[in-house]
């Protein structure tokens, strides 16, 4: 809502946004309180003014008023401030800077949850900011307070952090920020000479930034660094030091713990009136501030006072009062560590789920990854099989054309083209079955080349085999149509004739033989005759029996002196 009124209100005019710069430099600068009236001038006159400063200047602003009131002891509307501000829009520093604020001002009023989970969350965005101051005063904040719920190691690494973080600072201000959280961090992990180096190290840059809180607040620290370290004499001279920088200043929490401080090293040192005069003047302020570790510790003191001096029944009030105190810190500090622990389980309950998270997201990526490839495995198969059924298919095709042209070749006479003996007489064998089963005539014709050898002799091998070609030639056109034509042997041919008798046959013999002796006149190297032998089959009667016949009827042509026709007698067989 605040931001939705920055940004459609009126620009600032830039005079403003100066004086507005010039007010929040001087509430920025160490040692500003509104404790002093001019400091409460300063905090009134920026506020006036919010309306006109930039959205960066108004955080600042609320930032300032923040911890202005805490400090005046106001924590309640100090965390009130910053709640509603780190729910705006705001840049990164200034976001880390408005949660440290409000994680410390929560653990000064006991509420940890809160606490630690702006502080986790503090811790988490600081890497990415890009400072050194900020970082610093997160990892500061943090170390001292994993040190007070007894989180050494965590502690250990902040407070590593947070030194590295000082060591780039050229800001002496932050610088002692840092290092004052740091020092209590180490005393809390009892690492005192630790803690007494970086409180020292503290004082120097809070008196050189001149924050008058903090001085105070190191000082003190320093003398009970002292005191716990058995250096009374230098623990007095810090905690006396404490109290009067303190009381200039306002600062009440610093006051009290330094008065206490002060009385525990009176107490050791025996000077117990003054002990119980310091510890009188300062309890009932913490009573009213609900300080239950300061109480305690007061009310201890005095009982033991009072007991001592033989006050008994002062002492049992003291020691009745230090009871209640006790279980009332001892309560804050149950529920401080419960909420540090819970935050810490909701870190690492975070960090597993967010761990399982990408977990199953890199599953995803992975089964994502297995389908693709499967499917291009999917792909390549399928383009391989279908390769192969083509190769296989033109494979397939070009066998079956293999085999039947070896089969024409094996069926085929390669010189004449006619059937070769083994075709023509299973055709013939088939057709003259067909033939008695319709009882029907076949005949066979049986023609042989005379004197062939002559042929060859004289003319040679070459003419011989063109003449084999023209004679089959002849014979096709003469009995093609009608019957089933063979070459059976060198020089020898065969005709079957289905349905037709010798008759018939002879008129074909004929008809071949004129147009053998056509092509005698026109060519007379060809002197080529032919004997035939023809055998009508009769019923009952084998291929073998009726080429017997033709057979005989040839040897017949042959020995009545070639160049002529027989046909065998019926009755001859
Ligand atoms: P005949 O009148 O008694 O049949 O006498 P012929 O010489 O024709 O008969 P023979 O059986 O004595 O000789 C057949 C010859 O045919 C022998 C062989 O040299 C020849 N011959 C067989 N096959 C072929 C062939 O494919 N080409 C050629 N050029 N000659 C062949
Ligand atoms: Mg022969
Ligand atoms: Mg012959």
């Amino acid at each position: 809502m605040v931001l939705t009124v920055v940004l459609l209100g009126p620009v600032p005019a830039s005079s403003q946004v100066d004086e507005v710069h010039a007010l929040l430099k001087h509430a920025d600068s160490p040692g500003f309180t509104t404790m002093t009236d001019e400091g409460r001038e300063v905090l009134d006159r920026l506020l006036d003014r919010h309306a006109h400063a930039t959205p960066r200047q108004q955080v600042h602003i609320r930032l300032i008023e923040a911890r202005n009131i805490a400090i005046a002891g106001d924590y309640e509307r100090g965390v009130e401030i910053l709640s509603s501000l780190i729910e705006q829009e705001m840049d990164p520093d200034q976001h880390l800077r408005a949660l440290v604020l409000l994680a410390n001002l929560l653990l000064q009023i006991d509420r940890y949850h809160e606490a630690f989970t702006h502080l986790k969350e503090a811790i988490d965005r600081a890497p990415d900011v890009d400072s050194s101051v900020h970082r610093g005063r997160v990892y500061s904040l943090a170390a001292y307070w994993y040190g007070e719920v007894g989180d050494t190691d965590q502690a250990t690494e902040m407070a590593r952090l947070a030194e590295r973080q000082v060591d780039e600072m050229d800001d002496p201000w932050v610088a002692c920020i840092a290092l004052e959280k740091l020092g209590l961090a180490w005393r809390a992990m009892n690492e005192l000479l630790t803690a007494r180096r970086i409180a020292e190290r503290a004082l120097t840059y809070c008196t050189k930034a001149g924050d008058p809180v903090y001085i105070t607040a190191v000082t003190r620290q320093l003398g009970q660094i002292h005191f716990l370290l058995g250096n009374d004499e230098r623990a007095e001279t810090e905690l006396v030091q404490a109290i009067e920088l303190a009381r200039e200043n306002g600062y009440v929490d610093g006051l009290l713990q330094a008065q206490l401080a002060l009385a525990r090293l009176l107490k050791r040192q025996q000077r117990i009136t003054e002990a119980a005069e310091l510890l009188n003047t300062s309890i009932e302020d913490m009573e009213s501030r609900q300080r239950w570790r300061h109480l305690r510790d007061a009310r201890r003191l005095l009982g033991e006072i009072a007991h001592r001096e033989g006050y008994l029944e002062a002492a049992f009030r003291h020691f009745s009062r230090y009871l209640d105190a006790h279980q009332r810190h001892l309560a804050a500090l149950r529920s401080r560590a419960t909420a540090f622990h819970e935050i810490q389980f909701d870190a690492r309950a975070r960090q597993q789920e967010l761990e399982l998270l990408r977990e199953q997201a890199r599953i995803e990526e992975l089964e994502d990854l297995a389908r693709q490839q499967q499917w291009r495995i999917q792909l390549v198969s399928f383009g391989l099989i279908a390769f192969l059924m083509v190769i296989l298919s033109l494979l397939i095709v070009h066998t079956i054309r293999d085999r039947r042209h070896y089969r024409t070749l094996s069926r085929r006479d390669s010189l004449s083209g006619l059937r070769n003996h083994t075709s023509f007489f299973e055709a013939a064998i088939a057709a003259l079955e067909r033939c008695q089963r319709k009882n029907k005539p076949a005949t066979l014709v049986l023609g042989d080349i005379d004197h062939f050898k002559q042929v060859n002799d004289t003319c040679g091998h070459l003419v011989g085999d063109d003449i084999i070609r023209r004679v089959a030639s002849r014979l096709q056109e003469a009995f093609g149509r009608h019957g089933i034509t063979g070459r059976i042997g060198g020089e020898e041919f065969a005709v079957l004739l289905p349905g037709k008798d010798e008759a018939q046959a002879l008129k074909h013999v004929e008809k071949m033989r004129q147009s053998l002796q056509k092509t005698r006149q026109s060519d007379p190297e060809q002197r080529v005759t032919i004997s035939f032998g023809i055998a009508r089959s009769r019923p009952e009667q084998t291929m073998d029996d009726l080429r017997q016949a033709a057979d005989d009827a040839l040897y017949a042509a042959k020995h009545a002196g070639r160049d002529q026709v027989v046909v065998a007698d019926e009755s001859a067989t």
